[in-house]
């Protein structure tokens, strides 16, 4: 069975963040799985037994104290389990973070960059990542002929779970050679005024577009949001019409997300807003126009004004939360 490394995102307590077990679950399709953690020295064992319970054959702990430059300590770590384990897939999120390491690791090993998957195979022995492309019109597979594949996965896609196991845990230590890597002479900390999940790995989303007509009445998405303890989305006319930031685009050339619930509020369904929702679990669509092309994509659609169907919708909500 081939070994299949993964690298563990952590929050910045810490945390195991929840892409993990959509890619051990994906890293389980293809082999056995081995979870890549940066840790500080002796730490980790608490993070090795929570991998075990979502599927890490083995846990490899990976020190890297005084190893600086954007991104060195996973570089180096993950070219450290590659040398350790010879895998034949390295599988990364695709995160903003995830995508940046897992194009050095591929450089470092001169291994096939494959990117933004949303699924995996084994096809008689070949790794095969699966794409949805052109907003989800066609699905696609890739892969590296004759290497190793880093592989970047797209959060929230995996929908599978591993099994728990006791994983085997081993720990390393890496140094790292500065001049490959950039170096951070100050960081400035901003604080996030939101407490509403983020954008693009949380499990429910709820977006707007230009059919909210105005920055005041986006609030309306906001308050459906918080109703859900959803993310806040927004179509790029939305974003342009100044009545949400552009870090809420969804689409070809904002996040693309995967959540469990995609709720599309005024939104016509362009393909490039597709591009990039069209792999949600479930799609609801309120929409007045009942020939938009978002009902193509949508599993429940309501013909409707926003501003009459969802204040019913939240009171709906908030009835059953009280
Ligand atoms: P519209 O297309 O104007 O649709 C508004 C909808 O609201 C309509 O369907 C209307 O029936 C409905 N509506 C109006 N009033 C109400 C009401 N009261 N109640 C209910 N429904 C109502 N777009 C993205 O979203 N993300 C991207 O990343 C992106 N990237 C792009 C990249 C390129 C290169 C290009 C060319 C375009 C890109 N676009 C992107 C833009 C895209 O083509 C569309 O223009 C955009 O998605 C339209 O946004 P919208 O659906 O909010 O607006």
């Amino acid at each position: 069975m081939p070994t299949i490394v993964t690298l563990i995102d952590l929050s910045d307590a810490g945390a195991v963040e929840n892409t993990a077990a959509g890619l051990l679950a994906a890293a389980s399709l293809l082999g056995s799985p081995v979870a890549v953690v940066t840790v500080a020295a002796g730490a980790g064992a608490d993070i090795a037994a929570e991998l075990g319970k979502i599927g890490a054959d083995t846990v490899y702990l990976v020190e890297s104290a005084g190893v600086n430059g954007v991104f060195a300590p996973q570089t180096e770590a993950l070219a450290a389990a590659a040398a350790t384990y010879s895998p034949a897939a390295i599988l990364v999120s695709g995160t903003a973070a995830g995508r940046e390491i897992a194009g050095r690791t591929a450089v470092r090993l001169g291994a096939g960059l494959i990117v933004d998957a949303v699924g995996v195979r084994l096809d008689d022995g070949v790794i095969v990542a699966e794409h949805s492309i052109f907003g989800g019109a066609y699905n696609v597979d890739s892969t590296v002929q004759g290497g190793l594949a880093v592989v970047t996965v797209r959060p929230g896609a995996i929908d599978a779970r591993a099994s728990a196991v006791t994983p085997t845990v081993t720990r390393a230590t890496v140094t790292a050679d500065a001049s490959r890597y950039a170096t951070i002479d100050s960081v400035e900390v901003t604080e996030a005024t939101s407490t509403r999940p983020e954008l693009r790995d949380a499990t429910t989303v709820v977006s707007g577009g230009r059919g909210l007509g105005s920055k005041e009445n986006f609030a309306l998405v906001e308050q459906l949001a918080d109703a859900l303890g959803a993310a806040v989305g927004a179509s790029r006319a939305a974003v342009d019409a100044g009545y949400v930031v552009q870090t809420a685009q969804v689409g070809q050339t904002g996040v693309t997300v995967s959540p469990q619930l995609y709720i599309a509020l005024g939104i016509s369904g362009a393909i490039q807003h597709r591009a990039g929702m069209q792999t949600a679990k479930t799609i609801v669509a309120i929409n007045k126009d009942a020939d938009a092309p978002i009902f193509e994509v949508a599993d429940f659609g309501i013909v409707g004004d926003v501003f009459t169907v969802v204040p019913q919708l939240i009171t709906a909500l908030r009835e059953r939360t009280t």
